[in-house]
């Protein structure tokens, strides 16, 4: 969710800032702000927008010095307005902080420190960090124990980095990402390595609880108890820096049309753990498997897989739902994890609560540094490179493609998994899509999509039906072909379009009255299937394949006909409004 980012170096802070919030911009955010340090004082520009149109209203760039701050914020508390963007200056400006997370004890803090005389500007819960620092700092002039005192006080989950009156960087780290970028020509310290990877590859990732202050004498670690902590430096993988959309006119097209490698190439780099973790999950007592939205979708695959395939029971949970239902680990189960980024607060919280029960954790995750990985006793790479679009598309088919690697293993290679020739048949539905084009001018004026599939369709129904919401704004619903009758079939009329995943398998037929059952009230049929039929008013054609792994193969057509439809009604579809790539919020 949003970023944060700070330098303090020998070029100027401010051009570096706005090129890594830039590059950070896929998370999602609804305003931009900078702050630097130059002339023994800290300058504030901001606003709400996207970086370049604030930094075209603002010229945060041209802010000199060599010492700054930057933000790209995703409002949770106070409304999307100038001043609530970030950086927030303390009220007698001496330091200022950008700010990811929630402080959840602002109310009482905020009302502490206005009776202590300093003044509030914004709505936000943020701005407590900055008075809160300047308190503490007014007392001791000293910014470790400043740091030290402000974090005993804070709670809630947050990552912040504060510019000092003096040109000091301080960050401290609580459930949310912080990462140290060492280079040869300064530090930089971001929520996300792309913030900064152009410039250097080496880096320091902050544990929890732990703080770095950042000066031209150095850089020095610490825990909230400011004891000193040390840390290796890593590198950090160079594919970091080729995100590029290329010839593609967007991120999200670029990844979809990435899946025939990225199919095949799901958990190479991770064969051992993959092995491991298949051993564990076929001794497992209880076995239970987690993810929110595109990743809860594939855990409902798995269900199926599982059950009919491996013949072992797994229980899908919705991440978000764990909270509510504190007993719903038995003691001493296995937990699979699936999250793109590692960092959804939901899962991370349900993974948690699955560790009170003595769960061993095996995370399916495509950020191998994130704090699920960090959290897991076995981490299974989806080696699908950086995902910019917020709307989940190669990582689900990477997840998926793991998942089943899973399942074959375990039932002795029952499925005759063959990812090469999913791949071929994902290259098809991709090397022509120009009748996928031609539906999707359809489905711009259209209010509600209805998207249909029975067995394993099903979940692939809920992730298509996610992927219209979140590219086009159109409401759409993902159902069990089996309950039309039992309610849906009184919405179909001649405004409704109706998407059936139909491949000539075990659930054809039935699926196929469906679709006439839906074409005789007047709805519009798109059919995705490898067999023609008349009831389709629209047939998009797949290739056919086994009928465990039609999954892989029938999403893809759907996330370009999103895509399409969504650039037919000139809406972003990498940025949908109001989501974020990773939701590290509550
Ligand atoms: N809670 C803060 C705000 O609403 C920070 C949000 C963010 O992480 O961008 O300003």
């Amino acid at each position: 969710m949003c970023s944060i980012i700070g330098y303090l170096g020998l070029n100027q802070a401010a051009p570096i800032i706005v090129k890594g919030l830039k590059r950070m911009e896929y998370r999602g955010y609804d305003s931009v702000g900078v702050a630097t340090f130059s002339d023994n004082q800290i300058v504030v520009r901001k606003g709400v927008g996207k970086v370049i149109e604030v930094n075209k209203a603002a010229k945060l760039d041209e802010l000199s010095g060599n010492v700054g701050i930057g933000h790209t914020r995703w409002a949770t508390h106070g409304m999307v307005t100038d001043t609530n963007a970030h950086p927030h200056p303390s009220s007698t400006g001496e330091v200022a902080i950008v700010h990811n997370g929630i402080i959840t004890n602002h109310e009482e803090l905020k009302q502490d420190l206005q009776q202590k005389g300093y003044a509030f500007k914004s709505q936000t819960d943020s701005e407590v960090i900055a008075n809160l620092l300047q308190y503490h700092y007014d007392k001791t002039r000293d910014i470790k124990q400043s740091v030290v005192s402000t974090v005993a006080d804070l709670r809630g989950d947050y990552a912040f980095v504060a510019v000092f009156e003096d040109g000091t960087l301080a960050a401290a780290r609580m459930h949310e990402p912080l990462i140290i970028g060492i280079g040869k020509e300064g530090y930089f310290i971001s929520s996300d390595v792309l913030g900064f990877v152009e410039n250097t590859d080496e880096v320091i990732y902050l544990d929890n609880r732990e703080f770095v202050i950042i000066s031209k004498a150095g850089l020095h670690l610490f825990d909230f108890d400011a004891n000193p902590v040390q840390h290796q430096i890593t590198k950090v993988s160079k594919e970091f820096a080729d995100v590029y959309k290329g010839e593609y006119a967007h991120f999200t097209l670029k990844e979809i049309n990435e899946q025939p490698v990225t199919i095949m190439n799901a958990g190479m780099n991770t064969q051992l753990e993959l092995d491991l973790a298949t051993d564990f999950i076929r001794h497992a007592r209880t076995l239970y498997i987690t993810g929110s939205g595109t990743s809860y979708n594939a855990a409902l695959v798995a269900k199926f897989l599982f059950s009919k395939y491996a013949k072992i029971k797994i229980e899908p949970i919705i991440s978000s739902e764990a909270h509510f239902s504190p007993d719903i680990f038995e003691q001493q189960s296995i937990l699979i994890a699936l999250s793109q980024s590692g960092e959804s607060a939901d899962v991370l919280e349900a993974v948690n609560i699955a560790k009170g029960s003595n769960a061993k954790i095996i995370s399916i995750v495509n950020i191998m540094t994130s704090s699920l990985s960090h959290l897991s006793s076995i981490a299974i790479g989806l080696g699908c490179g950086p995902e910019i679009g917020v709307a989940a598309t190669k990582s689900f088919t990477a997840q998926l493609a793991i998942l089943y690697k899973i399942v074959d293993k375990i039932c002795g290679g029952c499925l005759g998994l063959d990812l090469a020739r999913v791949s071929e048949a994902a290259k098809k539905s991709l090397a022509d899509d120009s009748k996928i084009k031609e539906i999707a001018k359809k489905l711009k004026d259209v209010s509600d999509i209805y998207v249909l599939g029975r067995g394993i369709h099903y979940p692939i129904a809920l992730e298509s039906s996610l992927k219209l919401k979140e590219l086009t704004y159109i409401h759409a619903e993902g159902l069990p072909g089996g309950e039309l009758k039992h309610g849906p079939l009184a919405l179909m009329d001649n405004n409704t379009y109706v998407i059936m995943i139909n491949p000539d398998d075990s659930t054809y037929s039935d699926t196929l009255t469906s679709a006439r059952e839906i074409k005789a009230r007047g709805a519009k049929v798109i059919g995705i299937s490898d067999k023609p039929s008349d009831v389709y008013d629209y047939w998009i054609e797949i290739s056919k394949i086994d009928e465990s792994m039609y999954p892989l193969v029938e999403i893809i057509p759907i996330q370009l006909l999103a895509y399409y439809a969504a650039v037919e009604k000139e809406t972003d579809p990498d940025y949908p409004r109001n989501l974020a790539k990773s939701v590290t919020v509550k």
